[in-house]
């Protein structure tokens, strides 16, 4: 009780009071007209946050969900995809795309690193018969970013879709889906959308709507085209997760108040905080070039463990963060989450405990004043604005 509890952790992420009192209201009937009022505003916000003018359809599921709606939605037994595998995400596309029996050919990136635009055209050219692009824009086991924007040039005006895992990006990165060119974005409630886990939303180009008339199988479950015709009338095939969306209502208000363009400019401040602060400790980033918004990773100095760190970090500074997802980097990476309800006062209490967590743990940092040079990087970040090559 002596700290608050601070949840810095890439999701689930902490949530604001109208969030949390949303969740707590009675039960409502989901067939019935309050209801439906509820879901028009949802679709008028949600459509605004994709920059979509297709409907954004929600689905009870985690993000993951709407990853499996994706692939057997879009393509079909047999055919094939190119699968953007920078992390363990990367690899879950693979997964899924192998559990439907769609062929995914893997497209090594090295962990922390962004695909390359030149890897992804010359295997499009190696492989003429590729049906989908399916890519994370921020890759959360890795805190890279993938660059969305520069694969939808690529692939415009040729055949495979360009399907986005936008799970830890959208509402923290700009991503804006028809703008971009993007045929099918995705994301799930427990990020920068600041709600419980439990929802996932997806919306398609109306060329994926196209290829999806090409697949004949469909998922009982998953079926975004019966999904589509209940979203026309305000509802959802199957009961709706009313306490979930009745929270995205008030979500979507707070995102709409506060302003797509402030949120993103918070975020990239956040994330050049962060890495200041980071840098200055003359620790390591794990995404060194292309990094996401809505989180930090760290990789730690060889002999050290992030378990035992954020242990330290959680029962003696209230601080949850977590350690690296999979494979060889699980307990040489700390990854700090940054996005939805986190402000620089969030961040510097998290970096300020894993600091003295990481020298408890007995790791040795020469810099005293790293909190002063992250919030530095902060309010610059913030007066100069998000780059343009981002908008
Ligand atoms: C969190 C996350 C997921 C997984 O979402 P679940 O809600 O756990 O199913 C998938 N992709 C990315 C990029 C994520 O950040």
């Amino acid at each position: 009780m002596l700290n608050k509890q601070r949840l810095l952790t890439p999701g689930p992420t902490p949530m604001p009071e109208q969030i949390r009192l949303a969740m707590a209201a009675d039960m409502i009937h989901h067939r019935k007209a309050f209801f439906k009022e509820v879901m028009a505003e949802t679709r008028a916000g949600l459509g605004e946050l994709f920059g979509a003018s297709l409907p954004v359809l929600p689905l009870s599921a985690s993000g993951t969900g709407a990853m499996v709606a994706a692939v057997c939605t879009l393509f079909a037994p047999g055919e094939k995809v190119l699968v953007v595998e920078g992390g363990v995400f990367g690899e879950r596309w693979t997964e899924i795309c192998l559990a439907h029996k769609v062929v995914p050919l893997p497209l090594k990136v090295e962990w922390g690193q962004a695909v390359s635009i030149d890897a992804v055209s010359e295997a499009l050219d190696r492989n003429t018969d590729i049906k989908g692009v399916l890519v994370q824009h921020s890759e959360t086991s890795t805190g890279a970013m993938h660059p969305v924007k520069d694969l939808a040039a690529l692939l415009r005006g040729r055949e495979p879709l360009l399907v986005v895992d936008g799970i830890s990006a959208v509402s923290v990165m700009p991503c804006p889906m028809d703008a971009w060119g993007i045929d099918c974005l995705l994301t799930g409630s427990q990020k920068g959308l600041m709600l419980p886990p439990g929802l996932a939303l997806i919306a398609l180009s109306e060329r994926a709507w196209q290829k999806a008339e090409s697949v004949a199988d469909e998922s009982y479950y998953f079926n975004l085209r019966k999904e589509r015709e209940e979203n026309d009338k305000q509802q959802t095939h199957f009961t709706s997760p009313v306490s979930l969306i009745l929270a995205l209502r008030e979500s979507l208000r707070l995102l709409r108040s506060t302003g797509l363009a402030n949120i993103y400019r918070k975020q990239w401040g956040l994330a050049q905080m962060a890495r200041a602060g980071v840098t200055a400790l003359g620790l390591q980033l794990f995404a060194p070039d292309s990094y996401a918004w809505g989180l930090t990773s760290i990789l730690l100095p060889e002999g050290m463990d992030a378990g035992r760190i954020l242990a330290e970090a959680a029962d003696k500074y209230g601080v949850i963060m977590a350690a690296g997802q999979g494979g060889a980097f699980k307990s040489r990476m700390v990854r700090i989450g940054h996005m939805g309800y986190v402000d620089y006062a969030d961040l510097a209490a998290g970096l300020h405990a894993f600091v003295r967590s990481f020298q408890i743990c007995g790791g040795y940092l020469g810099c005293r004043n790293y909190l002063e040079q992250a919030l530095d990087a902060y309010w610059t970040a913030l007066e100069q604005g998000v780059p343009d090559k981002y908008l």
